[in-house]
């Protein structure tokens, strides 16, 4: 560390002593930039310094620190938010190191130490976090065998682990963490050092894992962190069972975060195990080609399933969306628990209408709940929190007599902590100050003695003025009056002239030219009283507030169950808001060998974004004589909408989502494949073609009759023959060896000679109607094959010059003419060139023949036209 370096340079001792305890913090955090609070300003030194400086664009200057000037630059600590983010945002870690007491009042060098680091999946500050997405921290655990991981959203407490399980436990991991999207990653040393490898890392789909020494994961003190941290003596309830990796990895990420948050974290108080049989597994690709929460265009929300389907009206509603879409549940009984929940609010008008109405007074509770576990709870969070609280049992008021399971274990988990609500409300000021350091934030009446002070503080000079008159009175001094200075503090000036008249209780204090300065024991008391009353406000303000937090720690969870019943209730009334809004049904899970049986099914992004009125289609696939649909039709005719509907209706259904279909039968599934679109994927480090192959291997590896696959064009990256070769085998494969519901697009209109020959195979098109040379998308699905692609036509479409487009259809011709077997010549296209021209001189001449109405014609018109017409077929 270059810090040392530079302290090596000379002996400690010649450092001022606040530099010597800078460089102890900073060798203590050495990963970290150190920011140190000096009065209002932290500031940065050496090494850290520069670096920030540069990367901040903030002036570097210099301190004395005893031995010369130490690099030096600073933010003001009320903005420092927007710095710490940046340095965040750039991978960097921050130390936080306050001053722990007044320096006003403080001997000798102020007390100062490291109060909190802040990274990327530490974050709490509400303007650094979007509140409609989980902020993970992730932590991996890998033996070289066994491997697990756990990740946690210290604002909401929310914390689960999984082990992994699959036979390539990296890949799985791979694929779990890009579901997650965690924003940091911590792991023991062996993941460590692969991780640096692993192309989600090194294309920063995935961040650089953190190291952590491999004592935090030995399952003894990981064992004992978590017990500490859930306060249990067990850890039989969580259903760790025997998968110590898990236990590991837990207890490595509370080790990490009790030594960075270096607070209670009271609201991570449970750990949710997550099993791999429990969900529908969806990889990296499933997640990114299906657009479950961002769009292939541009990553954004819009243009996907999360956006399409988001009617949350809170903030914790919607991060729950989120993981349900991308956890969706693979067991009936649990689907069937949710969807009766949808159904009673899609059937409830009246429900639907309230819960709407009510849910737009809960604020957060869950991310409050989270501040008031982090301490960074503001009397105005405290407000919102208030507010929510009053507000909770309401929605349990109208959930009174619900005859599903879920919303009845919905309304039983709403606690009512009105009271506490009610008492916050009164307590807190509507307009209470976003800083409370000054006061001013507890309402009037709220206390007496606060209210007391106050009236001290602001009705000062009032007084000092009554007790002015007062003493006129008593005295007969006529010109006596009260002022204030800081030697004396207040004091009664009489002049000399009516010296004599001045009552022994005043006490002489200063002689000037033409007058004497008294006190009285009554000013002496009274300015005690006005000099502290404002300070002694401020702080009873705190003590109240501070009561009101140890209430809401002790409520804490209470206001988290209700926060995730209130997030659960969101997702269900959100599910049914669209099912109502878009005309979904209601979808009937069955066993996994059941058909699938999709009728006038929908895509329920495109049919909101298109323009063109979307046109339903069915699906029916089993695992017998209809289990592989070969779907051919021209380019731009709707292949890949269709098959991305039908995985994503599967999907929804498997959320507890009502899906765009009039009626839709789902088996469950436990794996969507999916194979889409021709693109480099940076992801996974491979050439087109690689990613095709590596996708396809995937599917051929580890497809079961239970999983849905998808494939959107198969070998489209190589040769013509290659491609074909292996679209044909990997058809022959799935329809022998898998026996998957499968769809298949492709352009080869080859693959529908498989129909009849190999057993589950059957053709499906979607055509196009031509129309006055132009094509018409009829978008419908309908058994048979088609065998043309009307790919230049589509070129025309999207703005391909003429000139080019009839050349294509030219060579086309051409090349239709030729075997396909047979090597192709391209000089006999172009020589081919001149015979073309001529047929399609010869039609030109046929067309216009066709088109003139011979009773119109004068015999001059006649003889004109004949001549033009040899004019056209002469050469
Ligand atoms: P290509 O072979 O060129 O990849 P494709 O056959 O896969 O084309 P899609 O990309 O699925 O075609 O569809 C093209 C466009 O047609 C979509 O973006 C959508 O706007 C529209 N579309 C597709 N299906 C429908 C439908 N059923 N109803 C209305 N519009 C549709």
């Amino acid at each position: 560390m270059a810090v040392q370096t530079k302290e090596k340079k000379a002996e400690k001792s010649e450092y001022s002593p606040m530099m010597q305890h800078y460089l102890k913090i900073k060798n203590q955090y050495k990963d970290c930039v150190v920011f140190y609070r000096l009065g209002d300003f932290y500031e940065m030194f050496f090494d850290d310094a520069e670096k920030v400086s540069a990367m901040l664009d903030l002036t570097l200057t210099g301190r004395d620190c005893g031995k010369g000037r130490a690099p030096m630059c600073g933010v003001p600590y009320h903005a420092a938010d927007t710095y710490i983010a940046k340095l965040v945002e750039q991978g960097e870690k921050v130390a936080i190191c306050e001053q722990l007491e007044d320096p006003a009042t403080a001997k000798g060098i102020v007390d100062r130490d490291v109060v909190r680091i802040v990274s990327a999946g530490t974050l709490t500050e509400e303007s650094l976090i979007d509140d409609k997405k989980n902020n993970y921290i992730a932590c991996v655990y890998y033996d070289g065998e066994k491997c697990a991981y756990a990740w946690c959203d210290i604002t909401t407490g929310n914390f689960y682990a999984r082990k992994c399980d699959k036979k390539d436990k990296i890949t799985e991991l791979c694929d779990g963490l890009v579901r997650i999207a965690p924003s940091e990653v911590i792991g023991n040393r062996k993941i460590f050092d692969i991780s640096r490898d692993l192309p989600v890392v090194k294309h920063n789909v995935v961040p650089y894992f953190g190291l952590r020494e491999d004592v935090e994961f030995s399952l003894f003190r990981a064992e004992r962190t978590i017990k500490e941290q859930f306060g249990v003596v067990s850890l039989d309830a969580y259903g760790f069972g025997d998968d110590t990796e898990t236990i590991c990895a837990c207890g490595g990420l509370i080790g990490y975060l009790r030594e960075t948050q270096k607070h209670a974290l009271i609201n991570i108080n449970s750990v949710r195990i997550e099993r791999n049989t429990d969900f529908m597994w969806l990889d990296a690709n499933a997640v990114r080609n299906l657009e479950l929460v961002k769009s292939m265009r541009d990553g954004k929300p819009y243009g996907s399933l999360l956006w399409a389907m988001r009617q949350t009206s809170t903030s914790m509603g919607a991060r729950l969306l989120s993981d349900w879409l991308l956890s969706p549940l693979n067991d009936i009984e649990k689907i069937k628990y949710r969807q009766d929940g949808v159904e009673e609010l899609y059937l409830g008008t009246d429900i639907r209408g309230s819960i709407s109405e009510q849910l737009k007074f809960v604020r957060d509770t869950e991310r409050l709940a989270g501040k008031v576990s982090n301490g960074n709870i503001l009397p105005k969070d405290a407000l919102a929190l208030g507010n929510s609280l009053i507000a909770l049992p309401n929605i349990k008021m109208n959930l009174f007599g619900v005859k599903s399971k879920i919303l009845s274990d919905i309304s039983d988990n709403i606690a009512d902590l009105s009271d506490l609500g009610n008492l916050i409300v009164k307590a807190i000021k509507a307009e209470a100050p976003a800083v409370p350091k000054e006061g001013g934030y507890i309402n009037n009446g709220f206390d007496k003695e606060l209210d007391r002070l106050r009236s001290v503080k602001d009705n000062a000079m009032g007084i000092i003025r009554e007790i002015e008159e007062r003493e006129k009175e008593k005295t007969g001094i006529k010109n006596l009056k009260i002022s204030y200075n800081r030697v004396f503090g207040y004091y009664i000036e009489v002049t000399n002239s009516f010296k004599h008249l001045v009552p022994y209780s005043y006490v002489r204090k200063q002689t000037l030219t033409g007058a004497e300065r008294y006190i009285t024991e009554e000013l002496k008391n009274l300015e005690e009283e006005i000099l502290t009353s404002g300070e002694k406000a401020i702080k009873l303000e705190a003590e109240i507030f501070a009561k009101i937090k140890n209430l809401l720690s002790e409520n804490i969870k209470a206001i988290q169950r209700s926060s995730r019943a209130v997030a659960c209730l969101d997702v269900l009334l959100s599910f049914a808001i669209i099912a109502r809004k878009y005309n979904y049904c209601r979808p009937e899970m069955v066993g996994s060998d059941r058909p699938m049986n999709i009728v006038g099914g929908r895509h329920p992004v495109v049919e909101i974004v298109s323009n063109e009125q979307f046109i339903p289609n069915d699906a029916y696939l089993d695992n017998g004589d209809n289990s592989i649909m070969i779907i051919t039709g021209p380019n731009m005719a709707g292949k890949s909408t269709y098959m991305r509907q039908n995985a994503i209706i599967a999907i929804m259904a498997h959320t507890g989502s009502f899906v765009p279909a009039k009626s839709a039968e789902i088996p469950i599934i436990d794996r969507i494949f999916t194979r889409v679109g021709a693109s480099d994927n940076l992801i996974f480090d491979q050439s087109t073609f690689m990613v095709e192959m590596t996708e396809v291997a995937e599917i051929v590896l580890n497809a079961t009759e239970k999983s849905f696959i998808v494939l959107d064009e198969v070998g489209r990256g190589t040769s013509t023959f290659d491609g074909l070769s292996i679209a044909w085998a990997l058809v022959e494969y799935i329809s022998t060896k898998i026996r998957a519901k499968t769809l298949f697009a492709t352009h080869y209109h080859e693959l529908s000679e498989l129909e009849g020959v190999l057993e589950g195979v059957k053709n499906y098109k979607i055509s196009v109607r031509e129309l006055n040379g132009k094509i018409v998308f009829l978008r419908k699905i309908t058994r048979g094959s088609v065998s043309r692609s009307f790919g230049i036509e589509v070129a025309g479409l999207a703005g391909v010059p003429k000139g080019v487009t009839d050349r294509a259809k030219s060579i086309l011709k051409k090349l239709e003419k030729n075997d396909l077997t047979k090597t192709m010549d391209i000089r006999s296209v172009e020589d081919g060139d001149e015979e073309e021209s001529e047929e399609e001189r010869i039609s030109e001449v046929e067309e216009i023949i066709a088109e003139t109405d011979i009773n119109s014609l004068t015999p001059m018109d006649a003889l004109k036209l004949l001549s033009d017409l040899k004019e056209k077929v002469k050469k």
